[in-house]
């Protein structure tokens, strides 16, 4: 390789993607010993569902293991969404696959505010209970109080405070069914996702690749579907034969099957992908 290769790979807590990276770290080292490899992975609340990024660079001289925005040659993403929070990172010439699956981060909801029908309410505190957002779980059902509720009863209605994350546990606790969420965070249409990415790289790609993981007996795999689709296209410097070998060394042996027919599925995609969209491959990958 004369040049580095830079790649982000996106998606939620839960989905796989540190393996994904894990697995082409070891793969560039594994391919060229000469390689440097620097990878940096940032998990959002390191709980599932939260946004995860890891930037991936191997090459002749990485230095830092950051990618600069504009900066990368392939984007994927396991989560529809997920890949638009990171367009930025594309420049014209990149590639971005990304997974239709939609996996709504709680930030979604976030976003959310919850209405309360001033004429159903009449203060009767049922929901405060069962608001433990300020609340530390302590186990078997037990919890440690670190602050008030984030909704209250003020001068006979219940009012909701600036901590509430719209998660809606209170909402049962009512006996008016008084509270509701405003629906005022909407999830983007595949289209508009597309279209918007669309600005940054011709390049882009939205596949069901959960939906193909599935049908192989394993949708966790999507991860190294995803994998395989960018080494089938011909944007991955790496050969699949190495890959595959990554995949036996770091997968536990009873998924490792699935996984490499997963990867297979998704080189086939690819090279589908490559054969009409582009004209040739960028490089070969066999
Ligand atoms: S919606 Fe959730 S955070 Fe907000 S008041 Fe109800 S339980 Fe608490
Ligand atoms: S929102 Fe419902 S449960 Fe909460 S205080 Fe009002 S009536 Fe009671």
């Amino acid at each position: 390789m004369e040049k580095n290769y830079n790649i982000v790979l996106v998606g939620v807590g839960g989905q796989g993607i540190v393996l994904a990276s894990d697995i082409l770290a070891m793969a560039a080292l594994e391919e060229n010993p000469e390689n440097k490899v620097r990878t940096s992975q940032l998990k959002g609340m390191s709980q599932r569902s939260a946004s995860v990024i890891v930037h991936l660079k191997f090459g002749p001289s990485v230095d830092s293991p950051l990618v600069t925005k504009g900066s990368v040659d392939a984007l994927l993403s396991l989560e529809l969404s997920e890949g638009l929070r990171y367009m930025d990172y594309l420049n014209e010439d990149s590639i971005a696959i990304i997974n239709n699956e939609i996996n709504i981060p709680p930030v979604i909801f976030r976003a959310q505010k919850v209405e309360i029908d001033p004429s159903l309410c009449y203060g009767c505190g049922n929901c405060l209970a069962d608001c433990k957002v300020n609340y530390y779980f302590k186990g078997n059902h037990d919890f440690l109080a670190l602050n008030s509720p984030a909704t209250s009863v003020i001068n006979g209605k219940c009012v909701i405070q600036d901590s509430c994350t719209g998660c809606a546990q209170c909402f049962h606790a009512c006996p008016r069914s008084a509270k509701r969420l405003l629906e005022n965070a909407t999830y983007p249409e595949m289209n508009q996702v597309a279209s918007a990415i669309k600005k940054f790289t011709d390049n882009v790609f939205i596949i069901p690749a959960t939906d193909w993981a599935r049908e192989l007996g394993n949708a966790r795999a999507a991860n190294v579907l995803l994998l395989g689709v960018l080494l089938g296209t011909g944007r991955l410097p790496l050969s699949i034969k190495t890959v595959e070998s990554c995949i036996s060394k770091l997968i536990p042996e009873k998924l490792v099957d699935t996984n490499l027919k997963a990867l297979r599925k998704g080189v086939e995609k690819g090279k589908e992908i490559s054969r009409t969209v582009f004209e040739k491959p960028v490089l070969e990958t066999d």
